[in-house]
């Protein structure tokens, strides 16, 4: 269906036309009323510029820079193209600082959506900053600082990393803990609405933790060929927070901290790192497909959802969940890795699977949650590439449950226009997922009697906690 969701009514400017850009598009154009002459682009390759060209968008050939983001932004704000106000920013590149935008935003008074925590380039390669540093946690917390200067009522929507995961597993995280509620007989009679409320229905719940379990099968017809860095979305954002230090929230429930393992000095402490990068550190998890490995790559949510969910006494930590990304990125990004991780060097050619280039396959993108009354439950997204070829056009099934999350998260911006800073956990799930839920597939729940010491082809007398199999350590697949 084609419902109009939203109308926005000064210019729209949309930063980077890569994978999830593109497929924005489409969503936008069926789903937003705008000023057809106010939808400007900024991208600096031409690479795609013939789509812009055909569906008249302005293509604004550069990149932003830390020298000209102001001005160009401030240009395309400017009075005479209708004064920034009812305008809105989409933030969708890579090497753009999110929160240099998102305070220019406020100043030009106009809602803004990003899908990361994005800095300028020189913090992910070659960086000459401390692991600590290059964290999602450092990231996070400077736009957390940043943000409360414009808590809600007093700054435009800034939505802060609203994609697929970070961002809709917020969503779904809420739906999976009441199902789980129902399920176990615990009364949500009144509805959780606060952040406290949520935090004390997970504590409720027994819940110890909380993967990003994500199984990415998608093939293409072509085999990969050495050398070429191939994934369904970014190279270029797969690659930054893989070779990010491998971070997580960190649970009340942990006992140990892993090898390598680090505390913050900043913030609140509901996160840890470990001296290792995440695109190389196996865990072990479960998605509906099975028990299966995936990677600790550092993602905002494994952060923004162990913070929501602590239950704070006073300055006491009472409860809070262990959260972290477990991706099984698609076959030929696995191989892509093992030999970017052998060469040491970052890739030179890189290709992301277009739809029409996918056979076969599905991402099934869900939160796993464990440790509670009846083991652990699986709730997500399983999208074919051929259901999402059917939805709409320039995307596989990973970027339409990203694409469909900005959707979501631009109508509920302009629905709600003085929230100030927020993240996905900070949002109405339920009008979220309202809007989303036509593109992600089947939206299923899985329960599991797994647990991560259950199976093994061979004992090697490793060091496993048999108390309690919901340890952290107990994932950890060294
Ligand atoms: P992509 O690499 O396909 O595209 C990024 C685009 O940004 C490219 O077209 C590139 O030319 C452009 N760009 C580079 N430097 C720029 C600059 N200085 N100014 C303006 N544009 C610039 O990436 P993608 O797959 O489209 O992903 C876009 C962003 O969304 C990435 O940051 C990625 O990490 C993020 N993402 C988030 C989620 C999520 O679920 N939250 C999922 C996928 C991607």
């Amino acid at each position: 269906g084609g419902e109009i969701h939203a109308r926005i009514d000064g210019p729209l400017v949309m930063i980077g036309f890569g994978s999830i850009g593109r497929g924005m598009l489409p969503l936008i154009e069926r789903h937003i009323r705008y000023p057809k002459d106010e939808f400007s682009v900024i991208e600096p390759t031409d690479d795609y510029a013939h789509i812009l060209e055909e569906r008249g968008v302005r293509h604004v050939k550069m990149p932003l820079t830390v020298e000209n983001y102001e001005s160009t932004l401030r240009g395309l704000f400017s009075p005479g193209r209708g004064g920034g106000r009812g305008g809105m920013i989409v933030n969708l590149s890579v090497d753009v600082d999110s929160v240099a935008i998102m305070v220019l935003a406020q100043e030009l008074g106009v809602p803004y959506i990003d899908t990361v925590i994005e800095p300028w380039p020189g913090v992910y390669f070659n960086s000459s900053l401390g692991n600590a540093d290059r964290t999602n946690y450092a990231l996070r917390e400077r736009m957390r600082d940043v943000g409360r200067k414009y808590a809600g009522g007093t700054g435009s929507t800034a939505v802060s990393s609203c994609g697929a995961n970070p961002g809709m597993v917020s969503w779904l995280m809420k739906e999976a803990l009441l199902r789980l509620a129902e399920d176990t007989g615990v009364d949500v009679s009144r509805n959780p609405t606060t952040k406290e409320d949520w935090a004390r229905l997970a504590m409720t719940l027994g819940v110890k933790g909380v993967h990003v379990a994500e199984r990415d099968t998608q093939v293409s017809s072509t085999p990969k060929s050495p050398g070429v860095f191939v994934n369904t979305w970014s190279v270029d954002g797969f690659l930054s927070e893989g070779y990010q230090p491998a971070e997580l929230g960190w649970g009340t429930h942990e006992r140990r901290m892993p090898p390598g393992g680090r505390r913050h000095d900043i913030g609140n402490g509901h996160g840890i790192w470990i001296d290792r990068p995440g695109g190389d550190t196996r865990v072990r998890s479960w998605v509906p497909t099975g028990p299966q490995l995936g990677l600790l790559v550092t993602h905002n949510e494994a952060l923004s959802i162990a913070d929501y969910y602590t239950v704070w006494d006073g300055d006491d930590v009472a409860y809070r969940p262990t959260c972290h990304y477990a991706y099984h990125p698609c076959n030929d990004a696995i191989l892509s890795l093992h030999e970017t991780n052998g060469a040491g060097r970052l890739p030179k050619e890189k290709h992301v699977l277009a739809a029409d280039e996918i056979v076969s396959g599905n991402d099934d993108l869900g939160v796993l949650l464990y440790g509670h009354a009846k083991g652990a439950m699986w709730y997500g997204s399983r999208l074919s590439i051929d259901e999402a070829r059917k939805l709409a056009p320039y995307q596989n099934a990973t970027g339409m449950q990203v694409t469909s999350a900005v959707l979501a998260g631009m109508v509920w911006a302009l629905e709600n226009p003085n929230a100030g800073f927020v993240e996905a956990d900070e949002m109405d799930h339920v009008r979220c997922l309202q809007i989303q839920r036509p593109y992600l597939g089947s939206v299923e729940c899985h329960y599991t009697d797994w647990t991560p010491i259950r199976d093994r082809i061979n004992a090697f007398g490793e060091d496993h906690d048999d108390e309690d199999p919901w340890q952290f350590t107990n994932f950890l697949a060294l």
